[in-house]
């Protein structure tokens, strides 16, 4: 790569030019040999607040985010009290958000049972698109939808652009499953057992639908947390037929197998499962083809007491893995070991997510016109982590012990550092980005 100079004025970045051509009088930071990869732009995040700040937090997670590089977090709607389903409720997260957020943010407005009159008002709001579950969610006041609903919510973003994203798992498979189990007393301190409860078919059979509904209705639809690659024939004929569908999958199932995790390892809970070393390869294929598009946290933490660890039970613990900061580095560790060039890292983690935010050409990207976000990167640095690594509320993480390499020396928003050689700088200035 050729040295180049990236000219930033006011927050936005003004010009690209070569090392020789930079205008006379410009302050210089020169990052040597490092990389500068744009901020990153992770657009599934649970954040918690307002209600369940002691779960996590705007001040814990943004400071977390920063800490690894990213810029932009965009907020899951159903963890908050209240739930972001409607105005009010967002203007209660807005208010939560002020003066604590560190990095800039978004929230993902939520679709519930018979909400989709709510839809609208939240479109003029400005959130940059909605985000639903195709079976319980974990949380009671965020009621997962059926076909009707799905068809309800589409008939009001039919024409907006905006997103409609959606947890892929259907209750039918996973509710045999788990009644299966149970009849054979399986012992729920395995993770083979928990694994054997949220089967392919209720990916699949989700996806399906989705598939469909996203045709009919040519309003894009958006796989959050794709894990099972037996869905993957699905997608590319459906990506084929130009069937407005996008996917992701998260660090952890590009990261973990199922074969290595311990029994009662309750850290490592999420749904969809991590699943066996085969998956997690085909998904890395499936990234490397471009039918993944994108690469996400789904940073979904919880109190510790809620992870059951005395018990051991995976059937009782709270389901999500807490990661916030580290997809970077466990990304370009999983891609130095596959051969894949550091330049994917941009589409995955900053302009693909950006891209389905509504933040093209402001977020997730190093070009003219865009806010100056950086993450100053060491690609070969190697280090383990530690609790002290973990920059969120609750120090567990199935990542805790893992060898990496690569880190986050510098974080800049908007044109200034924020976070730089392990620590937090100035205050907490992050923004909301509204669809306009
Ligand atoms: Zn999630």
């Amino acid at each position: 790569m050729a040295p180049a100079a990236v000219i930033v004025d006011h927050e936005r970045i003004t010009a690209l030019c070569g090392w020789n051509e930079m205008p006379a009088g410009v302050e210089l930071c020169d990052f040597g040999d490092l990389v500068l990869l744009p901020g990153l732009v992770d657009s599934h995040v649970h954040i918690n607040e307002p209600g369940r700040t002691e779960w996590e937090g705007f001040e814990t997670a943004t400071q977390a985010a920063a800490a690894g590089g990213v810029t932009t977090l965009v907020d899951m709607p159903l963890n908050c009290v209240p739930e972001t389903i409607n105005v009010p409720a967002l203007e209660a997260k807005r208010l939560a958000a002020q003066a604590n957020a560190w990095v800039d943010w978004a929230a993902w407005g939520g679709v519930v049972r018979g909400s989709a009159d709510s839809l609208p008002s939240l479109v003029q709001a400005g959130v940059p698109g909605f985000k639903c579950f195709l079976i319980h969610s974990g949380i009671d006041g965020f009621a997962w939808v059926d076909e009707t609903d799905l068809r309800a919510a589409l008939e009001k973003l039919r024409g907006t652009g905006l997103p409609l994203l959606a947890h892929a798992e259907v209750a039918g498979p996973v509710g045999a499953a788990t009644q299966a189990l149970d009849r054979m007393s399986a012992d729920w301190r395995k993770y083979s057992t928990y694994l054997r409860s949220r089967p392919d078919a209720a990916e699949i059979e989700a996806i399906a639908l989705l598939i469909g509904l996203a045709e009919e209705f040519q309003t894009p639809i958006h796989i959050v947390h794709l894990s099972s690659t037996q869905a993957l024939p699905l997608l590319k004929d459906a990506r084929e037929r130009g069937v407005p569908v996008t996917v992701e999958t998260c660090a952890h199932y590009l990261w973990f197998e199922s074969a290595k995790i311990p029994d009662g390892a309750t850290q490592y809970k999420c749904a969809p499962p991590i699943r066996d070393v085969a998956n997690r390869e085909a998904l890395w294929n499936a990234l490397n083809e471009g039918l993944i598009e994108m690469v996400i946290t789904d940073h979904s933490p919880c109190p510790p007491e809620m992870k059951r660890r005395e018990e051991q039970r995976w059937d009782l613990a709270w389901g999500g893995i807490a990661s916030l900061g580290l997809a970077l580095p466990v990304l370009w560790t999983g891609m130095k070991q596959r051969g894949i060039a550091m330049e994917r890292i941009a589409e995955w983690m900053a302009a693909a997510p950006a891209r389905l935010a509504g933040m093209s050409g402001r977020k997730g990207a190093i070009a003219v016109g865009a806010d100056a976000d950086f993450a100053v990167f060491d690609p070969d640095a190697r280090w383990t982590v530690t609790t002290s690594d973990l920059r969120f509320r609750h120090k567990i993480s199935p990542y805790l012990g893992a060898e990496l390499q690569g880190r986050v020396l510098e974080t800049w928003l908007r044109g200034a550092p924020v976070f730089r050689a392990g620590s937090h700088i100035g205050e907490a200035r992050g923004k909301e980005q509204v669809r306009s």
